[in-house]
């Protein structure tokens, strides 16, 4: 009987210390689940430390690994969209390199889509273990404002560690636009989906890439790509702020015809004139930080560059 093919994706970015931890562990539940065989597809997010050595060596000792190098960073999204592009296996999990998405986990999450017929198993880890006070505070906000304003539903604490199904795979990478935001993506694309709740461990070695701007920048991408209320809610504003000047010129016309004294109040018509051209400006920054993401995605740049693949390697 053929053999099932199961393909890793693991992006990495300066990952020296994690890809031979990951590699071993990996390699161990590979040879557990005896029904299925392997590809590891690496992708060198542009690491400046000695990632794509370490593994030009492990494409060397072992076929089943395979990498794409980038010609710079394109950041984690981009990695994995490369991975989907490249992969050929009939299931494809995406895991992070610093075994917060453990390893240990797959066999039962390919059992799960086997014998229970899921599209996908994805994990989350709604409890946020190890985030800081704020982290923990925004990202609870956040999922609550995105559940209110978007229609593609988002599984707090959802992480990108999920196997899924060959269709599934396909269906994302026909998503092909510039401003990735994945898990939004993932959900997008339907399919019946297992959820695992577990706590992620801490990450084995390096640091984190993840600044509280970044996050943050991210966490706006989230809503910009999959939300436009926003925009809606520009409109909405604008229409009562004229509603409210409707209501004042009236009662100031009527108080006028009947009290005189047109001129008293000019301290409170400078407030109002702050403050309204203040909204002005905030929705016209909203609808900027749309129109830029108009502006990348109609110049329709590649999403990532490929600098070198292992068979690049090999042949050289
Ligand atoms: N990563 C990447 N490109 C980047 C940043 C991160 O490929 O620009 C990879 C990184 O090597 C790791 C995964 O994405 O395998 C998750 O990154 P990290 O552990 O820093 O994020 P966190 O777990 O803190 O969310
Ligand atoms: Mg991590």
């Amino acid at each position: 009987m053929k053999k099932e093919k199961i393909s890793i994706i693991v992006p990495c970015y300066n990952e020296e210390k994690a890809i031979p931890i990951f590699y071993q562990e990996i390699s161990k539940i590979a040879k557990e689940m005896k029904k299925c065989e392997f590809e590891f597809f690496f992708i060198n997010d542009g690491s400046s430390d000695k990632t794509l050595e370490v593994l030009r060596e492990l494409s060397l000792q072992d076929e089943r690994v395979h990498y794409l190098s980038f010609s710079r960073n394109f950041g984690k999204e981009a990695g994995m969209y490369a991975g989907l592009s490249h992969v050929t296996g009939d299931y494809v999990a995406i895991m992070d390199v610093d075994m917060q998405d453990p390893p240990s986990m797959l066999p039962e999450m390919y059992r799960l889509i086997q014998e229970e017929n899921f599209d996908c198993v994805a994990l989350c880890s709604p409890s946020h273990k190890g985030y800081s006070f704020v982290r923990k505070v925004f990202t609870n906000c956040w999922y609550k404002l995105i559940e209110k304003i978007s229609s593609t539903p988002q599984v707090p604490g959802a992480r990108d560690f999920r196997l899924m199904k060959r269709k599934m795979v396909d269906a994302i990478v026909s998503m092909s636009e510039y401003n990735r935001y994945s898990k939004g993506i993932f959900s997008f694309v339907g399919f019946d989906t297992k959820w695992i709740e577990y706590e992620a461990p801490e990450r084995v070695a390096g640091n984190s890439k993840w600044s509280f701007w970044k996050l943050f920048r991210y966490a706006l991408d989230g809503i910009l790509a999959f939300s436009t209320t926003p925009l809606v809610l520009s409109a909405f504003v604008g229409l009562l702020f004229c509603l409210i000047a409707f209501i004042t010129i009236l009662f100031i016309i009527i108080k006028t015809l009947i009290w005189g004294d047109p001129v008293s109040g000019w301290p409170s018509l400078v407030c109002i004139i702050v403050f309204v051209s203040g909204i002005q400006l905030f929705f016209f920054g909203v609808m900027g930080m749309y129109l830029s993401k108009l502006y990348m995605e109609v110049k329709g740049r590649p999403i990532y560059i490929i600098k070198e693949t292992d068979e690049d390697f090999k042949k050289s």
